[in-house]
């Protein structure tokens, strides 16, 4: 599918915000690396794709009327095996009931749980005279509560994507401390520079954020990504 059907499809059902699942595809296909995922429309199905991707797994529930997934319970991560699944599955859709009663589930997605690591986040806003502009930081404190972050309009060159990276705060910590190894900075550069790319093409876009990345010795992986149209 072309990456305007995606948002196309979701103007014509008249939602502004995209699925995980339909945020995700559009990331693949503009080369940013994501968790694999499949969506699963009943237990029996999330444990067969649990087995195809491999233990441990993640559960997420996907609903275009929840835009927080974990604080309706709809995340659980750590999932070991089937039984675990099928737990976790039945779990996610009590709570979801629980909580967001009306909220119209689409399926639960199965996703690759990704190690843990360095958590970072890259934002893209729209601003209604410039066009959009790239947002880098580090993943919770430092974005949320010191508002240790990046900004660049779009779209951004190479040592554009280097330099927002360099110039947070927070920056020696992706150089590696003790005993954790350098973050791959480069890793990071190509997803700021494709995820501009990605907003350049679609105009329609009002917020994106790719929140958290987990950044690896080598190598990164989106685990969450939610698009906002206009
Ligand atoms: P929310 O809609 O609440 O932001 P997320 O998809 O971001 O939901 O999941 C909440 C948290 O769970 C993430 O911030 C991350 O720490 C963790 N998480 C989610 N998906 C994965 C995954 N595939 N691998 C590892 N951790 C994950
Ligand atoms: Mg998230």
């Amino acid at each position: 599918m072309k990456t305007s059907q995606i948002i196309s499809g979701a103007v014509a059902a008249g939602r502004k915000v995209l699925l995980e699942t339909e945020a995700k595809t559009l990331c693949m296909a503009y080369g940013i690396p994501v968790t694999k995922f499949e969506l699963a429309k009943s237990e029996a199905e999330a444990a067969k794709f649990a087995d195809k991707i491999g233990y441990p797994v993640v559960l997420k529930v996907v609903s275009p009327d929840i835009i927080h997934k974990s604080d309706v319970g709809g995340v659980m991560l750590n999932l070991k095996d089937q039984s675990e699944v099928k737990a976790a599955y039945r779990q996610i859709v009590e709570n979801v009931k629980k909580r967001q009663a009306h909220a119209k589930i689409v399926g639960l997605l199965v996703q690759e749980m990704a190690p843990s690591s360095t958590e970072v986040i890259v934002g893209a806003i729209k601003d209604p005279q410039f066009g959009p502009a790239m947002m880098f930081g580090l993943g919770g404190i430092f974005v949320e509560v010191l508002k240790d972050v990046a900004f660049r309009i779009a779209p951004i060159t190479e040592e554009e994507a280097c330099e927002m990276i360099t110039e947070v705060k927070a920056y020696p910590l992706l150089k590696g401390y003790r005993n954790s190894p350098p973050a791959d900075v480069k890793a990071i550069a190509q997803i700021l520079i494709n995820t501009s790319k990605l907003v350049m093409d679609h105009q329609e876009i009002k917020e994106l954020d790719l929140n958290p990345i987990l950044v690896y010795e080598k190598g990164a992986k989106t685990v969450d990504a939610r698009i906002i149209l206009e």
